[in-house]
């Protein structure tokens, strides 16, 4: 991998500035490269959304001319560690992250499933702090979420250009918070979120499952912003009550304003995604390859999008023509992906079976053990491999209550950690089930 990364970065020198080179492409790291998918470690979110706008296209093109194959990269940012972040961001008297372009309202397709999320979106940009406070955000990866954010963040930008905009993942934030106590800068953190913000979109709050730590100064966060009529917005993949391991206190604030979710998009939407996206690339999208992959790839607009790059791809590099044809050739692998798709009734009958039982066993109400036990597999196995949410699951379980599921989620994930014949029957259940 380095040495093919190397040669990359040849290519990439030829095609750059000096400067360009030393300050965007030097600082990369790979750290995995799998499946088409090359993995970088970069310093943090605002290198990334910098990165992604100016610099992506060339890369991905020198990889794909060294490889010979189509390349996604992905970005994980790098934990607190060797970044002195703090003092950076603190010289910075107006925090001025680049949103990515593209993430634009105009470049967003509004359809059934998320024209609450753009219209709640649109109207908080308009009227930052006055229309809906917090907006929370929420649905499955792909969908939107973040082109929501960065959309609300350039437009508040260009209404409003004195307003202090910070866009950050929660990831991000807590990475930061931590180097910030580390470097003793806990106060310059604070200044940075509290005082010197006017807008702050904080991504994927999910994430904050788990970490005491940082909730606890995201509430505090949350609370001087809110009390200065500040704007916050939030996205979540999950509704909040749902995101386990968050204080109660910090779900609440999550649902203090409006909470709007972003669904999976209908056909007539993917179709029209799909254009706008051959638009945006300057590719000839036949209405017939354009139903070929919105009937098949119905969950992910991200995926929609590799699609559109993959054929892409072949056509320039290959000087194929975008059919049909080739879509069946070329996508497989995606086309693949979503076939795998597993449900709950194949897990509750996957799982019955296995332990000699009826689903209606499995679904029942009996605390029996051996039955209990199997149903909190089944309940656990289908937070893992479907979407599906608590309430969701509790419904397909025998109409249980959304914390009955957390606890029998718990019950299996504490057991795993130590009884090694239950992970081999649930290893051995999810291969199964996985094919
Ligand atoms: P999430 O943050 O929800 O995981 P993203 O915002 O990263 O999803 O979206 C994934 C990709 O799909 C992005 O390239 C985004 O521009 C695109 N996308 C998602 N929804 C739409 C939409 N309604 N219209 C246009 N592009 C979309
Ligand atoms: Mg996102």
């Amino acid at each position: 991998m380095q040495e093919t990364w190397l040669k990359v970065l040849e290519r990439v020198r030829k095609n750059v500035r000096g400067v360009e080179f030393r300050a965007w492409f030097k600082p990369l790291k790979p750290v995995r490269w799998d499946d088409g998918v090359l993995t970088l470690q970069v310093k943090d979110a605002q290198f990334q959304a910098w990165f992604v706008e100016h610099f992506e296209s060339v890369l991905i093109r020198a990889l794909e001319e060294e490889t010979g194959k189509p390349i996604q990269v992905e970005y994980s940012v790098l934990d607190a560690e060797l970044f002195d972040h703090v003092k950076a961001e603190e010289e910075r008297k107006t925090p001025n992250v680049p949103f990515i372009e593209s993430y634009s309202f105009e470049n967003f397709v509004v359809g059934n499933s998320n024209h609450m999320a753009y219209a709640a979106s649109k109207a908080v940009a308009r009227r930052p702090g006055k229309a809906y406070n917090p907006l929370f955000l929420y649905g499955g990866t792909g969908l939107g979420k973040t082109h929501l954010l960065h959309a609300i963040g350039a437009e508040i930008r260009k209404r409003v250009p004195r307003m202090r905009v910070l866009y950050i993942s929660s990831e991000a934030y807590m990475n930061e918070l931590i180097t910030s106590i580390r470097l003793k800068a806990r106060e310059q953190f604070r200044v940075k979120y509290r005082d010197k913000c006017d807008v702050l979109l904080i991504d994927d709050v999910q994430f904050l499952s788990g970490k005491p730590g940082t909730q606890e100064e995201f509430f505090h966060t949350f609370n001087a912003l809110h009390a200065a009529g500040k704007q916050i917005v939030f996205t979540s993949d999950r509704f909040p009550s749902e995101i386990p391991e968050v204080e109660e206190r910090l779900k609440s604030r999550f649902e203090w304003g409006l909470t709007a979710h972003i669904d999976v998009p209908d056909l007539e939407t993917r179709l029209m995604i799909l254009k706008k996206k051959a638009e945006v690339l300057g590719m000839e999208l036949s209405d017939e390859v354009a139903n070929y992959i919105a009937v098949r790839v119905t969950d992910n607009v991200r995926e929609l999008e590799s699609c559109l790059h993959n054929l892409l791809f072949f056509n320039r590099a290959q000087n194929l023509p975008i059919t049909v044809k080739l879509a069946e050739e070329k996508l497989k692998a995606h086309l693949r992906k979503q076939a795998r798709r597993i449900t709950i009734e194949q897990i509750r009958k996957t799982v019955a079976q296995e332990f000699d039982l009826t689903e209606d066993d499995i679904m029942s109400s009996s605390r029996k053990k051996s039955q209990a036990l199997p149903r909190h597999i089944a309940m656990y196995l289908t937070r893992r491999l479907t979407k599906a949410s608590y309430s969701e699951i509790g419904e397909k379980f025998g109409g249980r209550d959304h914390s009955g599921v957390i606890s029998g989620i718990r019950n299996i994930e504490k057991k795993l950690k130590f009884d090694s014949r239950l992970q081999q029957i649930v290893e051995e259940l999810e291969k199964k089930l996985r094919h």
